[in-house]
């Protein structure tokens, strides 16, 4: 038995495509092509040559020697911070753009909650000369003035949604709505390890080269290539599925992921979808989703805009329900505590969801030659008023 997705797109029980009859023909001619297309050693080599003279990569795997002696173990951390525009998703973005190249589609559509998936889009958009339009709620295009500049600035048209609580859930209707009208020359790039299949599996592909990065850095550091705990925060599973791809089906390696528990998850304010998720269909995926006795999707809370989701990826869906993956529930407080701590340690300032993963640490329980590695999946720079008000309120 594989963790990995199955010939009909669905891990276990979650995933597949529940979509619009009218986007059948789109999701089946990517379903057709997207495997053909990464195995391409032509796609491969054009690829890897934007992530390493682009993106920045490889990312380097660092040794946090303080972090390790208040933790007790070999602390690795994933890099990803260091990426070209601050985060992970640049890897996705460069990946699916160069598919949406080879299936001869001439225009890009995103959706984006934060900004950080459009901006990565809009850049790569820039790069590559193709037109970009990103919806976003209006709420959000409110609260996140600078992403939407930059994407502005990166000559993407953004257009603010007005509908439901115009946040990221009625962005990504108003993005299918588009693809639906745009069949023909439009491509939808989707954000994190969700949507109909094969978008999960696509974008987890995208992002392996995180794992296969990890691979060779451990056998340098550690003269062996697998790690015994893999640490990540989850919103929709991108970040979490590049870290641990190479690994998903091998034993020795722990998985542990934190998800993002708000105020707590007996309060009404929290985004963790695997501790009060029910099984339902959300962004064309059979997953767990938060909602109410209705099926009417709740709308979540986290402090950390990028991991305010009410789905979750359907790999690490299945990967929580049949046990193979710890899932933690991490609140705001003990997020923003963890971003202190690494900063005052390391001298490295995490992003907001990625301070969720380093917030499990004090829930672990190590050996002292465990080999950790965790993804400091983006940089704080986005959340530093975040981090300073909070600091001031206390
Ligand atoms: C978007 C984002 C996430 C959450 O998305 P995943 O698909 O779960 O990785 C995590 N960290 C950062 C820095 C992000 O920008």
């Amino acid at each position: 038995m594989s963790y990995q997705v199955d010939h009909d797109g669905y891990y276990g029980q979650f995933g597949g495509a529940y979509i619009p009859e009218i986007l059948h023909q789109c999701v089946q001619e990517l379903q057709d092509n997207y495997l053909q297309i990464i195995n391409n050693p032509a796609f491969q080599q054009e690829f890897r040559m934007l992530l390493r003279d682009y993106a920045g990569r490889p990312s380097p795997l660092y040794r946090a020697k303080r972090l390790s002696q208040k933790y007790g173990a070999k602390i690795y951390l994933k890099r990803e911070d260091l990426n070209h525009t601050g985060a992970h998703k640049i890897n996705n973005a460069i990946g699916q753009a160069l598919i949406a190249k080879r299936m001869g589609k001439k225009r890009i559509i995103a959706e984006t909650g934060a900004g950080q998936h459009g901006v990565a889009t809009a850049t790569v958009c820039a790069l590559m000369d193709m037109p970009c339009v990103v919806y976003m709620g209006k709420t959000d295009v409110e609260r996140q003035r600078v992403n939407v500049e930059r994407m502005k600035m990166l000559g993407a048209d953004v257009v603010p949604v007005t509908s439901g609580n115009m946040t990221l859930k009625d962005a990504t209707n108003e993005a299918i709505r588009d693809w639906c009208c745009h069949p023909a020359d439009t491509f939808y790039v989707i954000g994190s390890t969700v949507g109909p299949h094969p978008y999960p599996d696509m974008v987890a592909r995208l992002q392996s080269v995180i794992s296969e990065e990890i691979r060779w850095q451990l056998r340098e550091h550690e003269g062996r290539d697998y790690p015994d705990v893999l640490m990540a925060c989850v919103g929709g599973g991108s970040n979490a599925a590049g870290t641990i791809y190479h690994y998903i089906d091998d034993d020795r390696v722990r998985i542990v992921l934190a998800e993002a528990g708000g105020l707590g998850v007996d309060t009404d304010k929290s985004a963790a979808t695997i501790h009060l998720g029910k099984l339902g269909i959300i962004h064309g995926s059979k997953t767990l989703v938060m909602q109410d006795e209705d099926g009417q999707i709740q709308e979540p809370y986290s402090i950390s805009a990028g991991l305010d989701y009410p789905g979750i990826g359907p790999m690490h869906a299945n990967l929580a329900r049949t046990g193979r993956a710890t899932v933690m529930p991490i609140t705001d407080d003990e997020a923003i505590n963890a971003a202190f701590e690494l900063t005052r340690l390391e001298g490295i300032i995490p992003a907001l969801e990625s301070a969720h993963a380093l917030g499990a640490l004090p829930y672990m329980k190590f050996k002292p030659d465990d080999v950790v590695v965790l993804t400091v999946s983006g940089r704080g720079d986005k959340d530093l008023s975040t981090y300073l008000q909070y600091k001031s309120n206390k």
